[in-house]
Parts: structure tokens; sequence; C-alpha cells
């Protein structure tokens, strides 16, 4: 892990120069700010662990700096250590009310100042912690956990977004709804655990032949979904059949056989609002690709 990264945001040269080595000398890296608009600037680019902040500067002060932190939902979260001459209680309660973590009053002792930035720091860390977590289980929520492809929620979710994107940029939309053929008979002959193992293969073929834009999940049992952005019918026809093909072309190896596995893909694309008539249509279109003899695509 690198170390912290303090912003010391502080008109006083002097000061800084002496913020700078009591920081550096106990492993934080550094970086200066003179006046409180290059403050701004220099935490959004630089986004640092803890910022100093001294309340008194030029042009923008130390409280208006904070204000403007705290309104920036990517900044929100740094933890700012006001720097402050005046050991006023109106002031601080002040500063505190406006989300600064926390103070330090000039002058200080070095013990103080790295007490407060090494607390600041750590609040941060949980903080991001919390935030991966977060974001972790977010997409945890939206997966398939057998096939490790998106789940029917997040599907969902897709699909009305992409119909309102697709509509307004006057793109198509493709949908394909591909089906394991005679899916049963493998749980009846081979087991549950053949089984999964025959869908964990197919969606890694699935996932092999989309593109980055492309969106490809678990619709139910043996039925997946895959979206697939600015398609025409034609480009809808040839995934399909690449699809069908790269499950119909080598067995899938099962750890005591292999097995020849199947899929019935049906596909459509159009500009529409309603998204959920475009998945019907293809689901309507993989029946009939059941009804023409299976291992085959059809569209409508
Ligand atoms: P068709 O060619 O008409 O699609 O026939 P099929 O046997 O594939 O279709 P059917 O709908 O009759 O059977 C689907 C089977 O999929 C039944 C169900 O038990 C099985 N299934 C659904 N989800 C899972 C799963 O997560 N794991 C396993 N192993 N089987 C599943
Ligand atoms: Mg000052
Ligand atoms: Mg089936
Ligand atoms: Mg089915």
């Amino acid at each position: 892990m690198t170390s912290p990264l303090i912003l010391v945001a502080e008109d006083s040269a002097v000061l800084r120069a002496v913020l700078r080595r009591q920081l550096e000398d106990n492993g934080f890296r550094v970086a200066e700010a003179d006046d409180g608009d290059q403050a701004l600037r220099m935490a959004r680019e630089i986004a640092p662990t803890v910022i100093l902040l001294d309340i008194e500067m030029p042009r923008l002060d130390g409280r208006a700096v904070l204000k403007a932190l705290k309104a920036d939902s990517r900044m929100a979260d740094t933890p700012v250590v006001f720097l402050t001459g005046r050991r006023d209680t109106d002031d601080l309660v002040a500063a505190l009310e406006l989300g600064a973590h926390d103070y330090l009053c000039k002058p200080f002792e070095s013990a103080e100042l790295l007490a407060r930035v090494s607390a600041a720091a750590r609040v941060k860390a949980l903080h991001d912690e919390l935030h991966r977590r977060a974001e972790e289980m977010h997409l945890m929520a939206r997966l398939d956990p057998l096939t490790g492809l998106y789940n029917r929620r997040h599907l969902d979710e897709h699909l009305r977004a992409t119909a309102v994107g697709s509509r307004r940029r006057m793109q198509p939309l493709a949908v394909l709804v591909i089906d394991v053929d005679d899916f049963k008979s493998v749980n009846d002959t081979l087991g549950h655990a053949a089984g999964d193992e025959v869908l964990c293969e197919v969606a890694r073929r699935l996932r092999r032949i989309m593109r980055a834009d492309d969106v490809a999940g678990r619709w139910g049992g043996e039925e997946f979904l895959a979206l697939l952005p600015q398609t025409d019918i034609d480009g809808a026809g040839t995934v399909a059949e690449r699809i069908r093909r790269s499950v119909a072309d080598a067995p899938v190896r099962l750890a005591d056989r292999d097995i020849e596995v199947t899929v019935s893909i049906g596909y459509t694309s159009g500009v529409v609002d309603d998204v959920h008539a475009l998945v019907n249509r293809a689901d309507a279109a993989m029946y009939d690709a059941k009804d023409q003899g299976r291992n085959r695509t059809a569209t409508r």
C-alpha cells in the first residue's frame, strides 16, 4: 500500500515547509496548495487521503473550500482537518458543523499534528473499505452465482435503461433468447450437478462471443438473454448463429464423459419504447426454433 497523501493548503510558506517536513518524516506523502482556489483544484486532481486546510487564506478561504468539497460527491468523504490561529470556540464549532473532521490550533506540537492526521487517515481508509464492500455487494446482487453471468434483476434494469437510450439515439437494440435443448434429460440421466456444469459451460461460450457493450445474463433456469446495443436484425442473426455453433460444435467435457449440447435461439431487433415486447418477440422466435427441430436460430 502506498503511504497516505496529505494535501496541505496553507498560505504561509514557512508553515507549509514545517508541515511538509513533519509529515514526510513520519511516512506521509505531501502536496501543497497556497490558496483556496488551488486547494480545491488540487484536491479534485490528486484525491488526497486527508486535507489540512488553513481557515484564513486569500481568494477562497478554508470555509468556502470545505463547503465546495462537501458539495462534490467525489470529495465529500475526504476528511478535512482545519488549521486555525484562533481558539475561539464559536469559530471551531462552526467549522465542525460545516463538516470538518477535526481541527488543529496553531501553534501545534508535532505529536498532535501526527495524531490528528493519522486518525483522519484511518477514518478515510475505513470509509474506502466500506465503499468498496458496498460496491461488491451491489455487483454480487446482480450476478448469477452459478454461471457468473448477470442475473434476472440486472437484466430487467438494464433492459429498461437500454431501451430509453436506444430510442433516444434511434439505434436498434437486439435481443437474443437462448434456451438449452432437452436440458431436462441431462439432469434426468446424468444428475443435477452435471446439468449445472453444462449451464456453466454454455455461459462461458456465450461470454466469449459477447462484445464489450453486449450484456448477457441468465434469464431463467436453462435460458439466457443477450442484449446487443446498436445491432440490427442481420447483426443479431450473425451473433445468434455464432453462439449456436459455439455450443454445438464442441462437446461439453464433464468429469467422466463428453456430452453433446445444443441450444435454440430466438432473436429480434428494433428501435422501441417497449423492450418487453422485444423480449417477448425473441422468446416466441425461440419457440419457433424449437418447433423447427432445435439446434437452430429463428427470428420474428
Ligand atoms: P426444450 O428443448 O424444449 O427446451 O426442453 P428442456 O428439457 O430443455 O426444457 P424444460 O423446460 O422441460 O426443462 C428445463 C429444465 O431445466 C428443468 C429444470 O429442472 C432444469 N433447470 C432449471 N434450472 C436449473 C439449474 O440451475 N440447474 C440444473 N441442473 N437444472 C436446472
Ligand atoms: Mg492563513
Ligand atoms: Mg430448454
Ligand atoms: Mg426453457
